[in-house]
């Protein structure tokens, strides 16, 4: 198991953070957290748990108080048909809840359906589980949605579960009703488990609307939902995210797992949770409302800061900027790549279809025009960002913003873009 680790690839987004540490006044547009502060409600209940001498151990899934609040709030907003509290399972953040997740479902070799690109910890947190990422393309034609037949054909009798995360990091895909039956049926039909990663289900744009897969028929008992309120909540940095399972084997297995990774999530937090839940909810409207204004702001900029260079149509969800690098705009001599260390995760290598293994999709780092992109704007321009390919060979091409920054910086950003793009090509 611990040479194993060797191989699992740790996301670029690490990396890049790192080096923005490096860069002086840097534009922090790389890393997926909101400039917003978390709500009072959530900062009071937190003092409040503080002076009230709550810092001592708690059962090991998380304060019956808190499931009860969880399980109401599954069962009128998601309309999952959640029985009680027990179904719920008290996480250190959404991406712990995808790790205990990958540890209680997976044999090993077993298959899991995974859109790409995605963002990278679901990939590397399958082959901790020694499971087997089967990536399934996302078309920005479609609106970075998957091909229902292509999707079905990836189905081999070693599949195991189908990974959906809507709406999407990086892309801001948002998957309709119809894409949810879809996949839906295939799990029925073929018996397959879904994960369904539900971190950007309060930040949808327009008329785009969240569903949760495990509200449709007969799917709540295959369905493993994960949430967090570090979006909705600005919650990021005080790690709080939960599970809802049906299965009692499965739960059984996650609270071991949880107990031996955690003992418990953090007792002030869970308290600040329950702050969150009980307080108003109007402030999750008003985050999604500005980062709307600033989804059209970035969007505007890039049409005149980066014309000719970058482009792409605004997203229906999330706070990405996933932007298609126009083909040739980099030198030749600029795209190489031998640094960035992009590793193809062992599945890619058996990926079979459509995308994968083009031209454009290098995944083994030769020629990203990704990495390139990136390079250039964050040594000349300090604008942080990712390379699309570290989403998953299907990035390759695009670059990611996240826009969920304060206006100033991303007018400053966008100011800075277009100093680097005026400059001449190396
Ligand atoms: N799922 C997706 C798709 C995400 O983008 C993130 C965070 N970037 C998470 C889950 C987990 O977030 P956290 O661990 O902060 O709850």
């Amino acid at each position: 198991m611990a040479k194993y680790l060797d191989d699992i690839p740790l996301s670029g987004i690490t990396r890049i953070r790192e080096l923005m540490y490096s860069i002086q006044d840097p534009f922090r547009l790389d890393q997926g957290d909101v400039s917003f502060e978390a709500p009072d409600s959530v900062k009071q209940a937190i003092m409040r748990a503080v002076a009230d001498g709550h810092t001592h151990y708690l059962q090991t899934n998380g304060l019956p108080k808190l499931r009860e609040l969880l399980a109401r709030k599954l069962r009128h907003q998601n309309r999952l048909p959640v029985e009680g509290p027990d179904e719920v399972l008290v996480t250190n953040g959404g991406i712990h809840g995808l790790y205990l997740l990958c540890q209680a479902l997976l044999e090993p070799g077993d298959e899991v359906l995974v859109p790409d690109p995605e963002w990278p910890p679901a990939v590397s947190n399958l082959l901790t589980a020694h499971g087997v990422p089967i990536r399934y393309p996302l078309y920005e034609t479609r609106g970075w949605r998957f091909d229902a037949a292509e999707l079905a054909a990836s189905i081999t009798p070693r599949t195991r579960a189908i990974y959906v995360n809507s709406p999407n990091n990086p892309t801001g895909g948002v998957l309709t009703r119809q894409d949810l039956e879809l996949v839906a049926s295939l799990a029925r039909e073929r018996n397959l488990w879904v994960i369904s990663d539900e971190a950007y289900e309060d930040v949808l744009f327009g008329d785009a609307e969240h569903l949760s897969i495990g509200s449709l028929e007969k799917m709540y008992p295959r369905t493993l939902s994960l949430f967090t309120f570090s979006k909705s909540y600005a919650m990021t940095g005080l790690r709080f995210g939960y599970l809802a399972v049906k299965d009692a084997l499965l739960r059984e297995r996650l609270t071991k797992l949880l107990f031996l990774t955690t003992s418990n999530v953090s007792s002030i937090v869970q308290f600040g949770a329950i702050g969150a839940l009980q307080g108003s909810q109007d402030v999750v409207e008003q985050f999604r409302v500005e980062l709307e204004a600033r989804r059209d702001l970035f969007y505007d900029g890039i049409r005149t800061a980066a014309a000719g260079v970058l482009s792409g149509r605004p997203p229906l969800g999330a706070f990405y900027a996933f932007l298609k690098i126009e083909p040739g705009w980099l030198g030749e001599s600029e795209v190489r790549s031998p640094k960035s260390e992009v590793r193809s995760p062992r599945s890619e290598v058996r990926s079979p279809k459509s995308g994968i293994g083009s031209p454009r999709a290098d995944g083994l780092g030769r020629q990203s025009q990704s990495w390139a992109m990136a390079e250039r704007l964050i040594t000349q321009g300090r604008i942080g960002c990712i390379p699309g390919v570290d989403f998953g060979v299907c990035g390759e091409g695009y670059v990611r913003f996240c826009f969920a920054r304060e206006r100033a910086e991303l007018a400053g950003a966008l100011e800075s873009m277009r100093g680097v793009f005026r400059g001449p090509k190396p």
